[in-house]
């Protein structure tokens, strides 16, 4: 999908949280390849803002470690580097006093966009949103992003909203969930959009089922004290498995533009049903010989709190009534794999007799790893001896598929933070989306404390919890192998 460029002169951008870990590791080495690729305005300027004091010099040295670092192949390369880091700024902000504030606007040009980053805890959202009114940093035009979580339930979420409207028009907030940012995500849109081949099949009397899968193959080591108040159904799915179900699932918006999308994207939350406790399934990692388990990591060895969830929805529409969809993701699971597989009912009558046995056509789009898409196609298996049938998959890496261009891929962080500043909020949560997916994850989450649920355990390595295999084995199916 080729982007629409809109043309920025210039553009200061403020990152508060400058010197933190999302900053250090996909904010700033994500901007740098974007000044790389040659999309960074010459007039662009960052200036980190935190806590720590130190000066431009000082900063900019942290800015270079992070780049050679996390900067990809062009990291090591001085010259682009240092061309860089003369758009690099620091100032010593206290978002909750009044330190740096004034030296900060001194700092911000007429003129040109003026963006302002929040990569800091939550909790300071307010603050940060109250001073750059009061001391007159941003108007009308400014824009500010703001990171996940956004909200721990319903209640929260909504206070937050509140907290950014006082300053700021929907319009200038922009929700990060780097989820949509993703190249195959927005693939899903020109799949399923720009071709007339899986449009007309894109429901219930066609498509069986869809899993939504996001393994990942890391602990919760080192933000245990995080995670635990948090757990997968808060951390991984009232955001980004439920991005993907709406745009799985949503209505062809009447254009490509951000209120179009966002508005189907809403209809999609707000049709699910309420989940039955029976179709969801917690699970805990242990331990393994290698490693302690969860409640070791978030040091609190009573822990209930989920480091993998399955689940089973609806979507009462026209589209999807009868269709299942089944959603997954966890922690320390066999590999890192994440894909949504569309999987078509199987053909009304088999010429070929039973024996040719069932076939069942599926696309999965994978997002990681290898970025691409595959089409399960059912053909004779090559040969003499009668009409046997087999399975074969028509493949699509990107990467092979595109060439070097595909390496030219842009990052999920890169490409959000430069539609902030060309001001395209397609990609990004709207308040109402946030809250509408809370609404519908709040009942599950407090089911779980009313009735004293306690995640099952599964072992480091594995598919996830034996119960999550039943959930789809009641159904009479399987979910897809998360491969090693
Ligand atoms: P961090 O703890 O590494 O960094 C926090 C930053 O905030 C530091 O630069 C610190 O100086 C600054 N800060 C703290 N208090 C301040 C104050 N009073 N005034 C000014 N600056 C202050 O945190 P992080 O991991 O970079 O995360 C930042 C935000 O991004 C959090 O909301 C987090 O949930 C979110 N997030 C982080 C990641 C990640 O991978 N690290 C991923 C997704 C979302």
């Amino acid at each position: 999908m080729v982007s629409r460029v809109i043309p920025v002169d210039g553009f200061d951008l403020v990152i508060f949280g400058g010197t933190g870990d999302l900053a250090r590791r996909k904010i700033l080495p994500g901007l740098f390849r974007r000044f790389c690729a040659g999309q960074m305005p010459e007039d662009a300027r960052i200036i980190g803002a935190a806590r720590s004091e130190m000066d431009d010099a000082a900063f900019r040295e942290t800015v270079a470690e992070a780049i050679r670092e996390f900067g990809g192949a062009q990291g090591a390369d001085e010259a682009l580097a240092e061309a860089f880091l003369e758009r690099v700024g620091y100032e010593h902000v206290d978002a909750t006093g009044e330190t740096g504030w004034e030296s900060l606007k001194g700092r911000l040009r007429d003129g040109v966009v003026r963006a302002f980053y929040f990569s800091v805890a939550p909790s300071l959202f307010g603050a940060l949103a109250e001073r750059l009114r009061s001391f007159g940093l941003a108007d009308d035009e400014s824009r500010v992003v703001v990171e996940k979580p956004f909200g721990k339930d319903l209640e929260t979420a909504k206070a937050l909203n509140a907290t950014l409207a006082e300053h700021f028009d929907e319009t200038q907030i922009y929700r990060i969930d780097h989820y949509l940012g993703k190249e195959t995500v927005q693939n899903l849109m020109a799949v399923r959009f720009g071709n007339m081949l899986f449009e007309p099949l894109w429901n219930a009397q066609y498509v069986d089922h869809i899993q939504i899968t996001v393994a990942e193959t890391v602990s919760v080591a080192g933000r245990g004290s995080y995670y635990d108040t948090s757990g997968a159904m808060r951390d991984m799915v009232q955001n980004h498995l439920m991005q993907l179900l709406c745009l799985i699932a949503m209505e062809p918006p009447a254009r490509f533009n951000p209120d179009a999308v966002r508005d189907e994207k809403l209809k999609v939350i707000r049709a699910l049903d309420p989940v039955d406790h029976h179709q969801v399934v917690r699970g805990q990692y242990e331990a393994d010989d290698t490693q302690p388990g969860y409640r070791t990591h978030v040091d609190d060895l009573r822990s209930t709190t989920e480091s993998f969830v399955a689940l089973k929805c609806h979507i009462s529409n026209w589209r999807w009534a009868g269709t299942p969809f089944y959603l997954r993701t966890g922690k320390m699971l066999r590999s890192r794999t994440s894909e949504i597989a569309v999987v078509f009912k199987d053909a009304p009558h088999s010429i070929f007799g039973p024996e040719a046995g069932t076939h069942r056509n599926v696309l999965a789009i994978r997002l990681q790893p290898n970025e691409g898409m595959t089409l399960g196609v059912t053909i004779k298996e090559p040969g003499p001896g009668g009409m046997r049938l087999v399975d074969v998959p028509l493949d699509m890496t990107f990467a092979e598929a595109l060439g070097p261009d595909a390496e030219e891929v842009p990052d999920a962080y890169e490409r959000l933070i430069m539609d902030v500043i060309r001001g395209n909020q397609t990609l990004f949560m709207r308040g109402d989306e946030v809250e509408a997916a809370w609404a519908w994850t709040d009942p599950i989450i407090a089911g779980w404390k009313r009735r004293g649920d306690v995640p099952k355990p599964y072992d480091p390595g594995s598919n996830g919890p034996e119960d999550a295999l039943m959930l789809m084995h009641r159904d009479g199916r399987k979910w897809r192998e998360i491969k090693a």
